[in-house]
């Protein structure tokens, strides 16, 4: 088998907002291919790896063309000849080709694609699921999804402060079993918008985003759909909440719409969240330079929550690290543009594994029909995956992946409630 790199090209196509974005294909020298298409964040943290984009009139300064030229110019030269089976020593070679601190020279959004693309190319070499080539016989886990179903904070022009409600499915006892349930609960959710004149329109993930008096009123109605659906709210069917609070904090504060409050108060106003309502996921409760915090959320409602940081670790094997010395959370999320290659990657979910930690395989904002974060979650055992609602093909996409592999691979198994950190 002949796996050496043959050739990288680049292409520009669009995400699920219309903006461009990068796809590339690998061709090794037996012919295999392989085609990876990158997404792209709107929340973005400020210590992720950043995406190359060409500025100027064309898109809106959203153009992808300096990325692509570098791929088809620059990386494709440069790793020529190498096997697409040594995944960690390309993407060294790539991270020593950009050289810059956050991969803004040659863009992460280029190395990605070409990380990505080489992977699915020397799985298509070998005849193998994306799956099966990273996972081999351990991948085992099919994840818990996380489903955005409500929205508020910057993403909508309602009275909510939190960014996302989410949808999960604990009680399930198959992948299937528990897509059905969010998808019924979504729908239930939908017709009690529409009982109450609220909007049903959707945003970027496929959530509801109504106006609505506050946040509890928008957890008594999931509570609720949940209980129209027929399921119990905690038992079948538990929720996460990601407040995405990084872009509210000015001068020690969070300003929320109508409240400015100190991470302390914050913490209070969790904590009695927890107490109402089902929850078991709580995703940057605080903001991404806001260490000190962090700890002492960890330590009131760690042993209670799943805590997980994504701003604040961004995917980042140093940031984790400081994490895991300051035992400031107990889960993380795993977003593959945050850090730009396949192997740092891994190496982020082996160092969060090691330290007992939890890891949520997430989407972006922006997203395309590529599905290659279901294969990553089932390869790595992660337990959860966070792509949205069960609404809006990109976001489906993911999920229908999994439904897939769950009926035709006898070897996996659903998650379930254990795979949460608490
Ligand atoms: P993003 O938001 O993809 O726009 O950054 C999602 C999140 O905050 O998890
Ligand atoms: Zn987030």
């Amino acid at each position: 088998m002949d796996d050496r790199i043959t050739e990288l090209r680049g292409y520009e196509i669009l995400d699920s907002r219309g903006n461009p974005t990068l796809a590339v294909r690998a061709t090794l020298g037996d012919g295999s291919v392989g085609l990876a298409r990158v997404p792209a964040g709107a929340s973005t943290g400020v210590h992720e790896a950043r995406e190359l984009r060409d500025g100027g009139r064309r898109y809106g300064g959203k153009g992808v063309r300096q990325a692509i030229a570098h791929v088809d110019g620059v990386i494709g030269p440069a790793v020529a000849g190498r096997s697409a089976r040594d995944q960690r020593g390309l993407d060294e070679t790539l991270v020593h080709l950009d050289g810059s601190e956050q991969k803004e020279r040659l863009g992460a959004n280029a190395l990605l694609g070409v990380s990505l693309a080489v992977a699915t190319a020397a799985a298509h070499a070998l005849g193998l699921p994306l799956y099966r080539y990273w996972g081999g016989s351990q991948a085992a886990t099919l994840p818990v999804p996380q489903l955005n179903v409500l929205n508020g904070g910057a993403h909508a022009d309602n009275n909510i402060d939190l960014q996302e409600f989410m949808l999960l499915p604990v009680g399930a006892s198959s992948f299937h079993e528990a897509m059905r349930m969010a998808s019924e609960t979504y729908h239930a959710l939908q017709a009690r918008l529409r009982a109450a004149h609220l909007r049903t329109a959707v945003g970027d993930e496929g959530g509801f985003a109504p106006d609505l008096g506050s946040d509890e009123e928008a957890l008594d109605l999931l509570v609720a759909a949940i209980g129209d659906a027929g399921l119990r709210a905690g038992e079948d069917v538990a929720l996460g909440v990601d407040a995405a609070v990084s872009a509210f904090y000015r001068d020690g504060r969070y300003h929320l719409r109508e409240r400015a409050l100190t991470a302390e108060q914050l913490i209070d106003w969790y904590a009695q969240l927890a107490d109402a309502y089902p929850i078991v996921s709580l995703e940057d409760g605080l903001g991404e330079d806001d260490w000190e915090g962090w700890q002492v959320l960890n330590q009131r409602l760690g042993d209670r929550l799943q805590i997980v940081g994504d701003d604040i670790f961004v995917t980042n094997p140093d940031r984790l690290e400081r994490g895991i010395r300051e035992q400031a959370a107990n889960a993380i999320l795993i977003k593959l543009n945050q850090i730009g290659t396949v192997t740092e990657t891994f190496d982020t979910m082996a160092m969060a594994a090691r330290a007992g930690w939890r890891a949520v395989v997430s989407h972006r904002s922006g997203e395309t029909e590529d599905t290659v974060i279901a294969d990553l979650a089932c390869a790595t055992n992660a337990g959860q995956l966070k792509s949205g609602a069960p609404a809006r093909s990109e976001r489906v996409a993911k999920y229908n992946r999994l439904l897939l592999m769950e009926q035709e691979d006898p070897g996996l198994r659903y998650a379930g409630r254990g795979a949460l950190a608490r």
